[in-house]
């Protein structure tokens, strides 16, 4: 048995906490500060300081999580997702300093980690591909030649890029130059590397992917197929197992080629294939990732094969647990509950999780990083939480992900639930064959949906609510929220009231007009006007950056801007950064 240090947050970290336990082996979490009294802090059987609140102090700190894997006499690492978890340098001081590293070998993420030899890769084992030049393009000329061959439009995209950065739709051959230009100067601010490839534009595709596991000796097994097409910013927002309306050869090819690709570098551990596909059927090939995926639920509870205990039983040399790809059992969606609006176009919303009431029932998984009363931090991803549901077939999980999703309460952040339901809803992504594409919620779905009314409005603030029974019904009794105040001065029952009234929210503070206030909490990035300059209303004025993401605020009103706070600053919701008068 292990001491698994884990050196992720949430409710990654969570997960696999809990298969330590189920499989005898030690969990040792690692915390930031302010993740001291988080859930997977608490939950592990061991926990160490990074000593930090950023990312990059804690989470993403090589040295401090060797060292914390040394204090706590760890024998195993496993990176959960994000963070490090992609990392070849990471991996290496993992095993340079003698431990087993829960994941592929560092020379498998460097050479899967780029882009342009993945494609190689792929191109070698006759994976589908759509056509591209496989190697860095040396200027725009080539990819002007190549577009004259093949058609518009293309895509230029970092060899080493990543989280949907880096790529450069292009549907004129006027636009060709330009497009090069700042790919390849993003690509080396963004990544350090500016080797950019071109390939061909697949309009309005699929996102499928394959689940594999691999011994590290040549043997790789898929474990089954996913769809993820339902995303906002090329992130995923909903999953499912497995991919509807595929057909036969179609999922045939698409298997064999993950498990092609993977065996060509003798693959260890679990990883991701992913792929494009095409409403003409053309498929081709993405990107490997090369550790476990959020969306790994789905295909767990299709297939009945633990991930995480996969990961393990590789990493301490017991080879696979499966010979081939099982048969898919019954259908799952995977709903992932971010802190963010999407009425305000997914803008993260963290803060405190007042209440937080988890559904039951037949085939319902709850994976969680957070109880109420957490905070979902601001200096890290907005994903608090996965709901996966099972069910008999694809209608039947869609049904049970619906009354799922209604039967759970979150109070605090605005979540991106209403926009969830929404989705599941839609006859274009009920339909068997699964009508939409990765830009279809940008696309059809935001521009019809109502705005989200935030929860916690100050017109609400003065009600609280409970829910109590007359002659056997159940009935919602409104009271102002004085009156709960006034009670428990008395020392009455009024802490049954705690948390069922709405607060007031800090949103309101400070919007008065002419005011640019904080619409996230987070940092300060930049002015986009100098101090004294003239705005209109709508201007954008200044960048904050939340959550990995960066928003930008807008003048209320026309006039002269005068800046309030300094670059770098912390602001709260409804902090004032600048005033137009
Ligand atoms: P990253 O590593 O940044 O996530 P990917 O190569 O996985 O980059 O691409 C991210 C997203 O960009 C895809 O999910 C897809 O929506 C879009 N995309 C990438 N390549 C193509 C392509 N050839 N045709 C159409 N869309 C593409």
């Amino acid at each position: 048995m292990s001491r698994i240090l884990i050196a992720n947050r949430g409710e990654i970290a969570v997960r696999i906490i809990r298969a330590c336990s189920h499989y005898g082996h030690t969990s040792v979490a690692v915390y930031a500060d302010q993740d001291i009294e988080a859930m997977h802090t608490q939950l592990a059987d061991e926990a160490y300081a990074l000593a930090g609140t950023s990312a990059g102090d804690t989470y993403l700190n090589i040295e401090a999580i060797i060292s914390a894997a040394r204090v706590s006499e760890a024998d195993a690492v496993h990176p959960g997702y994000g963070f490090l978890s992609e990392n070849a340098d990471f991996a290496a001081a993992v095993e340079d300093a003698g431990l087993i590293w829960i994941g592929p070998t560092a020379d498998t993420i460097t050479a899967l980690g780029d882009k342009v030899t993945a494609r190689q890769l792929a191109q070698k084992v006759g994976a589908p591909l759509a056509p591209g030049i496989d190697r860095p393009l040396n200027d725009a000329s080539e990819v002007e030649s190549f577009a004259d061959e093949h058609g518009l439009p293309i895509i230029i995209k970092a060899a080493h890029g990543g989280g949907g950065r880096g790529m450069k739709i292009v549907y004129d051959l006027a636009e060709v130059s330009g497009a090069f230009e700042s790919a390849t100067r993003e690509a080396s601010e963004a990544f350090g590397r500016s080797e950019c490839f071109v390939e061909k534009y697949l309009e309005r595709p699929r996102h499928v992917e394959v689940q594999i596991v691999g011994d590290g000796h040549g043997r790789v097994v898929a474990v089954g197929d996913r769809d993820c097409s339902a995303q906002r910013r090329n992130q995923k927002l909903i999953e499912e197992a497995p991919a509807p309306g595929l057909e036969t050869d179609q999922r045939e090819r698409l298997h064999r080629s993950a498990e092609a690709i993977c065996a060509e570098v003798d693959y260890r551990g679990a990883g991701t294939v992913e792929f494009l596909l095409a409403a003409d059927g053309t498929m081709t090939f993405l990107e490997v990732n090369t550790r476990l995926q959020v969306e790994h639920p789905v295909t767990e509870a299709v297939s009945a094969v633990d991930l995480v205990a996969e990961q393990f039983r590789i990493a301490f040399g017991l080879g696979l647990s499966l010979t081939s790809t099982p048969e898919p059992v019954g259908h799952a969606f995977e709903l992932r509950i971010n802190a963010e609006d999407p009425g305000r176009g997914f803008l993260p919303t963290p803060g405190r999780i007042d209440t937080l009431q988890a559904p039951g029932g037949p085939g319902v998984r709850w994976d969680a990083g957070v109880r109420a009363g957490d905070t979902v931090q601001p200096a890290f991803d907005s994903l608090f939480a996965k709901l996966i549901v099972h069910g008999p077939d694809r209608s039947a999980a869609i049904a049970r992900t619906v009354t799922a999703a209604k039967e759970l309460v979150v109070e605090g952040p605005a979540t991106v639930l209403p926009c969830s339901l929404d989705i599941l809803a839609d006859p274009a992504f009920t339909a068997e064959d699964l009508r939409i594409h990765t830009q279809w919620i940008e696309s059809e779905l935001l521009p019809r949906m109502d705005a989200q009314k935030r929860p916690a409005l100050m017109a609400e603030s003065d009600m609280a609510r409970m829910t109590i029974e007359i002659d056997g019904k159940l009935t919602t009794l409104g009271l102002p929220s004085s009156l709960f105040a006034r009670m428990g001065a008395l020392g009455g029952a009024a802490s049954t009231a705690d948390g069922s009234g709405s607060t007031g929210s800090a949103e309101t503070a400070g919007e008065e007009s002419g005011s640019v206030t904080a619409p996230v909490p987070g940092s300060l990035v930049d002015y986009l006007v100098e101090d004294g300059a003239e705005v209109a209303a709508g201007d954008d004025v200044a960048v904050l950056s939340a959550m990995k993401m960066e928003t930008r605020v807008q003048a209320p009103a026309s006039g002269t801007l005068t800046q309030v706070a300094k670059v770098g600053d912390t602001v709260s919701v409804g902090d004032v950064v600048a005033r137009v008068e």
